[in-house]
């Protein structure tokens, strides 16, 4: 899922000048697992994140049955910086949640994000 907008650069594969993976039109995409929310602290929590509850995820979630999320804003994960057409940053970069660290520019879920955001 989400991008881990690598700063190598390749000529193909520019996450700053890309940054699509980071754009989704569900309110619920990038999840946080609990190391992420420790290393977030209480601000960015509160800035970039949000709580939900909704179906599937009452079944992994903690104690009140609810998952946290990045807050999706104007289509795309709050913490993306956007100068459309220009640059595309991860603001948190140096602390995005494991599913964008894991995220593989060049493999299928990056491909995909290509060929069908904007
Ligand atoms: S879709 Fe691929 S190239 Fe674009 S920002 Fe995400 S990982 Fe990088
Ligand atoms: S945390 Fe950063 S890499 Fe992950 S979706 Fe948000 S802007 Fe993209």
């Amino acid at each position: 899922m989400v991008g881990g907008l690598e700063t190598e650069k390749s000529s193909e594969f520019d996450c700053v000048a890309c940054g699509r993976c980071c754009y989704h039109d569900q309110p619920n995409y990038a999840l946080l697992y609990p190391e992420d929310i420790a290393a977030f602290g209480p601000e960015n929590l509160a800035k970039f994140t949000t709580r939900s509850t909704l179906s599937g995820a009452a079944l992994r979630g903690g104690e009140d049955g609810s998952e946290i999320y990045m807050r999706m804003e104007h289509g795309h994960c709050r913490a993306l910086e956007v100068i459309p057409g220009v640059s595309y940053k991860c603001s948190i970069y140096s602390n995005r949640p494991l599913v964008c660290r894991i995220f593989e520019p060049g493999g299928p879920e990056c491909l995909e994000a290509r060929a069908t955001v904007r």
